[in-house]
């Protein structure tokens, strides 16, 4: 049986964290957990933290540590994270990231993956990104679905995410630089950290991403970080 496999996932908005973790989630057989997602159900329920969610959301803000770590105990303690998991968009400031480690435990990751792409490149996808209101399949205006913006896998309205305005996407990468870039090394410093190029097709960023999972998972992986 695999040992269980407790990954991260860091990069810039628009870098393919989302596509990737959910690719790797099914490699593997492992949880994608996916704090951005979380916080989209959650508004769209419209429960008291949806509400306080979607309006940070909206303006390309982060939500409060405090808010952050909650939620993210909580999906972490069900069962199926215990077989292992896949994190995607948290940690984004340290405080995330400290208190992720008293949650799991210090050691408890395999591995954390960068994916790297050049900020003209995200700023391309983010802007022409759009996005099944129902089922969350990701098009692009210069990919869209078949069928004028309605979702080619079920059939739901394609629209465009609230924070991929050029506003709100300006603000979400200067964040980024500043909270969570931080992280690289942090993780780097806990021999933790592999770098990814995120360029070119989506099967080729897998396949890196697999690599560098498995060199992670190799016994001699300690002298090779
Ligand atoms: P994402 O889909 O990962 O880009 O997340 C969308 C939005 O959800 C972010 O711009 C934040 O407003 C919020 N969010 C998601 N994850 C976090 C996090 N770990 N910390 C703070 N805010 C978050």
């Amino acid at each position: 049986m695999r040992p269980t496999i407790r990954l991260l996932i860091l990069g810039k908005q628009g870098a393919g964290k989302g596509t990737q973790a959910a690719r790797v989630s099914a490699h593997y057989g492992i949880a994608h957990i996916s704090t951005g997602d979380i916080f989209r159900d959650a508004a769209r329920t419209g429960t008291d933290l949806g509400r306080k969610a979607g309006e940070l959301m909206g303006r390309g803000e982060l939500v409060p540590d405090d808010i952050v770590v909650g939620v993210v105990a909580e999906r972490l303690a069900q069962p199926d994270a215990g077989r292992g998991f896949i994190l995607d968009g948290c940690p984004r400031t340290r405080g995330q990231a400290e208190a992720l480690e008293e949650i799991i435990g210090a050691g408890a990751l395999e591995a954390v993956i960068e994916i790297e792409v050049a900020t003209s490149v995200v700023m391309h996808r983010l802007s022409g990104r759009r996005v099944c209101e129902h089922c969350g399949a990701t098009y692009h205006v210069d990919a869209p679905p078949e069928v004028s913006w309605i979702c080619d896998a079920c059939g739901g309205d394609v629209v465009q995410r609230a924070d991929d305005t050029e506003d709100a996407i300006g603000r979400r990468l200067a964040i980024y630089e500043e909270q969570t870039r931080p992280l690289t090394d942090f993780y780097a410093e806990r021999g933790l950290l592999r770098r990814v190029d995120g360029g070119g097709a989506v099967e080729d960023v897998f396949a890196r991403i697999v690599a560098a999972v498995e060199s992670a998972l190799a016994p001699s992986s300690g002298s090779a970080r």
